[in-house]
Order: structure tokens, then sequence, then C-alpha cells
């Protein structure tokens, strides 16, 4: 068997978190069975789908570098078939026109409710052996409903959650198309994982409700029924549906915020999925590793530490070269334009140890550039009158010294020796007095990187 996953989002908002471990999971499935993954816009829901959230999406699906082998397939350009498949199903007897009015259908509501009895179609207008039908109205546009069967179970083994049965009993004739003809979500989907030929359905588990009423229709269609695989909702790391209250939910702010594809994937991989006790891992590995056996059925937790955590790992392991054009446009957007020195790869090599975001490092490294911003409380803690003595000296030294860490690091201590103060007491002030800030990575680097001119600028100013 062919394996052939699906990633079929509505774009009525942006690729959120929860959308892109979905579409993550179905690729990587697919790619580690030499499948085909395929991208399915779901924008049947016309009034809320827009064609920026349709850009939202692929925008997001591409800066993850989740690629897809074929479409994007709308369903909206897909009306004719769903429309064909109804009639071909009309006539086979597995669908139904019903005239009930929406007066008819309240009222019978109503009474199922103070019943206290679930809301269900009555099967007023279902064709069986030997009834008689009323008489057609006129004035009414029928809609087109599935004949569900009515007895026995509808069973799967989710592989995710296990097995689930369901009586057929406990559902009712589903409306698969309006009064205008349109047909309906349910529906188009049952058709295209059919004529897609998706092996295996792999989505949230808000739609769990949907399957049993899917499989039903594919079996009268006679297609081969996918295997399905819910995956659990992601959480807040407070346990409550994730929301923006928990930082960013949508992928392209984690662009925005600084943070890398390869982080971010690598973090949405282990939202309920794991492979012993493996933490950081290429998307490459991932593929390798990933089955539908070790995901969790219980809903995972965002945490934000672990995110920023990897992240910081990413941009550790990426050269400076390849954060380069990143880092200049993250520093144009603080208003902060690069100069030839102090150059820039060697800043981001010496800083990007301690970043846990792209825009940290920018940030970080901003003083490099521009007049630094003064820490008041940290000049008024370090820049004493008792330390300028030092300080001067240690102006005059470094007027002189061979400008390589190792002999600026000499200097200092030279004064440190000779005004018999500890190594700190001559860093700090220095620290402030260079970067704005009481912290950084060590001062001769920093000094290094900086320049002799423009250290020297920074000390006398003070
Ligand atoms: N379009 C649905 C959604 O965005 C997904 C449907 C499915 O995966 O079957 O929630």
């Amino acid at each position: 068997m062919i394996v052939r996953t699906r990633f079929a989002p509505s774009p009525t908002g942006f690729l959120h978190i929860g959308g892109a471990r979905t579409a993550l999971f179905s690729w990587a499935y697919a790619k580690k069975h030499g499948g085909a993954f395929i991208l399915r816009i779901e924008d049947t829901d016309v009034a809320r789908s827009t064609p920026e959230a349709v850009q939202a999406i692929l925008d997001g699906m591409q800066w993850l570098g989740l690629d897809y082998d074929e479409g994007p397939f709308y369903q909206m350009q897909r009306m004719d078939r769903y429309k064909q498949v109804i009639q071909t199903m009309l006539q086979q007897g597995s669908a139904y026109y019903c005239y009930s009015s929406k007066t008819e259908l309240d009222t019978l509501r109503e009474q199922q409710m103070a019943d206290k009895q679930k809301p269900r179609y009555d099967g007023k207008w279902r064709p069986e052996a030997g009834k008689v039908l009323p008489a057609i109205p006129t004035d009414i546009s029928p809609v087109i409903r599935f004949k569900n069967p009515q007895d026995g179970v509808v069973v799967w083994d989710d592989l995710v959650k296990g097995r689930i049965e369901i009586a057929n009993s406990e559902l009712d004739d589903l409306i698969i198309a309006r009064a205008d003809g349109t047909p309906t979500y349910n529906f188009c989907v049952v058709v295209d994982d059919w004529e897609m030929g998706i092996t295996q359905v792999i989505r949230g588990d808000d739609h769990v409700n949907n399957t049993p009423r899917q499989i039903n229709m594919l079996k009268a269609l006679g297609a081969k029924i996918p295997q399905y695989a819910h995956l659990s909702m992601i959480l807040g790391g407070d346990g409550q549906k994730l929301s923006k209250r928990h930082g960013a939910v949508s992928v392209m702010q984690y662009d925005e915020d600084g943070y890398l594809p390869e982080a971010v994937l690598n973090y949405l991989s282990r939202l309920g999925w794991s492979h012993g006790d493996e933490e950081v891992f290429s998307m490459h590995q991932f593929c390798e590793w990933f089955d539908l056996d070790h995901i969790t059925s219980s809903a995972a937790q965002f945490n934000t530490e672990k995110l920023n955590w990897l992240n910081n790992h990413y941009i550790k392991q990426a050269s400076a070269e390849s954060l380069l054009g990143d880092i200049t446009k993250r520093l144009a957007k603080l208003n902060v334009s690069v100069s030839e020195t102090p150059n820039l790869p060697a800043v981001i090599d010496l800083y990007k140890e301690r970043a846990n975001t792209l825009n940290e490092l920018a940030a970080s490294i901003a003083y490099f550039y521009q007049k630094p911003i003064m820490d008041l409380v940290a000049a008024e803690k370090h820049l004493t009158v008792e330390i300028k003595p030092a300080i001067a000296t240690l102006a005059d030294l470094l007027k002189a010294v061979d400008w390589q860490a190792e002999a600026i690091h000499h200097a200092i201590n030279e004064v440190v020796t000779q005004y018999q103060l500890k190594f700190p007491k001559v860093a700090m002030p220095l620290r402030v007095m260079l970067t704005g800030i009481a912290q950084s990575p060590s001062i001769d680097q920093v000094m290094k990187l900086m320049g002799r001119e423009e250290v020297l600028a920074r000390i006398t100013n003070h």
C-alpha cells in the first residue's frame, strides 16, 4: 500500500500551532513511508474563508519547510465533482431528498428537547421498502440527506485513541447538500479523502465525532476506509485551551518573534509524540523515527521554556554566516544599521550562545552599532568616583596595547594589580561604559570586537 496523507486546513485564520503539528505529523508519516503528502484547502465555508488566510497557511507551511507532493487542492474548485457524486448517490439510493421545512424541523427539535431526547431528524422523507412518502410540497427546495444505516455499529481502530465504536442508531441522516444545492462540509471531506486515495487521516480530535458519519458515507461510496489517527489538543502551560495569552499561536508569529523553523519543528514533533528520551533531532531523523504508535492520547501542554531552550540550541548551532541576513533585518527593525566594523559575523558568534531568540540576539548586539543605552541603576552602582583613576590608567594602557583579547585582558589585569582591586571592580564599570548594561560576554572579547577607537571613545566619555 502506498501511503497517502493529507493536511486539510480551513482557511479561516492563520496557521496555528495545533494545525502546524497536524501538518507535521501527516507530512512525516508520508515521508517515512515514501508516500505522498497532500495539501487540501477546505474553503467551503465561504463566509469565513479568506484569501489572506489561504496565503497565511501557504506561508506557514513554506516557512516550516513542510513541502507537499500534491495540491494545494481547493474544495471550492471541486464543487461540480461533489454534486456529481451526490447525483450518483441519489440514483443508487444512498441519498434522498428531504422536504421537511425549517418550522417543521424546529418544532420536532423542541419536542425532542422537551422529551429529554437527543435532537435528531425523524426520517420523514427517508425512503424505505413499502413506505409511502408524503406528497412533495411545491413551496420547498429540498435538502439532500445521506441514508445512514440504522442498525449495527461503526467501528474503527483509531491509531491514537484505540478502538472506537458508535451505534448507528446514534446517527441520524446527515444533510449532504443544502437547499441551494451546495454540498456540506462532511460530505466534501469524504469525497476528497476517497478520490485523493488517502490512506491515513491524521487530524485533530475535534473531528472524532465526524468520523463515524464519514466512514458510513465512504462505505456507501464503495471506498476503501482509511485509517484514522486523531491527535489530542494542545493546551497552554496552565492546562487551558491554547490562546494568545500563552504567547504566539500563529506559526508566522514565531518567525516574527525570532524563532528558527528548525526549533519550532523539533518542538512540535515532541508535542504528544516521543522516541525514548530524545529531545533534539533533525527533521530527517524525525521522519525516520516517526510512527503513530508513540503518540499520546492525552492532551499535550505547550511549554515556552522548552521551545526557547531548543531555539537557543539551534541558534548556537547555526553558523554566523547563515544568521547574518536575518540578524541584519532584525537590527534594521530596531533602527540599527550595521556598519562594517565591528564585524557582524564575529559579534554574532560571540553572542549567540546566550540568545533564546533571534530578536534577543539582535537586541543584545545593537550597542556595537549605536550609542549604548545606559542602565542607570548599573551605572550608579559601578561607575563610582573611586574607580575613575583605575579606568584612566587602563585607557592609557589600551592606547598602546596589541588589540587582541589576550593582550587586552592582560592590560586590565595590570590595572587590577596596580590598584589592588578585584578583577570585576574594573570589568564591571568597563562593561557599563561600553555596553550600557552590566552583563556581557567576556569583556576582553567585547572590547576586541568593538575596536580600540570606539572603546576609548566610550571610556573617555565618562
Ligand atoms: N478542515 C478541517 C479543519 O481545519 C480539517 C478536516 C479534516 O482534517 O478532516 O479543522
